[in-house]
């Protein structure tokens, strides 16, 4: 069965989850490439390299600046990150609110070990540890998000039944 998700147009769709939980995966599945906008590959614009997380300031001045360009045209947004410490989601909903964003968090619940097999399977491993760091951030996530002020709150687990996200014209 396929669930129904209708977004306004003026929706900051932001993706929570470790790394290997199938972000990106899940943005190329249900979004056009123009919109999506994504901190490795912002980080690989500045560095050549995805996981260099020495660049970080500068990765996510530019994922900002993108977002809020395009917020500025009333385009629909993704923002592709893992966005699992509060302040990278404080960050994202402050932007949202500025430009009178919907605020629609995803939050990708999927177990660590589902994660270290996926990741196992990509070029670009971030590794176990990594992993296991993130699960552990992703737990706190889903306790604080509900006070986060999003609009809205989606959480995918393994066995969610395929999602139909459709943005309004
Ligand atoms: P991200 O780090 O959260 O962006 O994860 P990715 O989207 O890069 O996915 C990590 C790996 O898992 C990739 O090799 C994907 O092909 C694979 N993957 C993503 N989603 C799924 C899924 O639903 N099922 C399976 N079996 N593999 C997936
Ligand atoms: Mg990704």
């Amino acid at each position: 069965m396929t669930e129904r998700l209708i977004l306004p147009r003026r929706t900051l769709l932001v993706l929570c989850g470790p790394a290997g939980s199938g972000k990106s995966t899940f943005a190329a599945q249900h979004f056009a490439e123009t919109n999506i906008v994504s901190s490795d590959r912002c980080r690989a614009m500045i560095c050549d390299d995805e996981n260099d997380q020495t660049v970080n300031r500068d990765t996510f001045d530019l994922f900002h600046y993108i977002l809020q360009k395009r917020m500025l045209l009333g385009r629909f947004c993704v923002a592709d990150s893992v966005a699992l410490k509060p302040y990278a989601r404080q960050n994202l909903r402050s932007l949202s609110r500025r430009f009178g964003y919907y605020g629609c968090l995803l939050i990708f619940d999927i177990p660590p070990e589902v994660c270290i097999a996926r990741d196992g399977q990509r070029i670009r491993q971030v590794g176990e540890s990594v992993v296991y760091y993130h699960a552990g951030l992703l737990a706190s996530a889903r306790q604080d998000a509900p006070n986060e002020g999003w609009e809205l709150i989606r959480i995918l687990h393994e066995d969610t039944p395929d999602l139909e996200i459709v943005v309004e014209a």
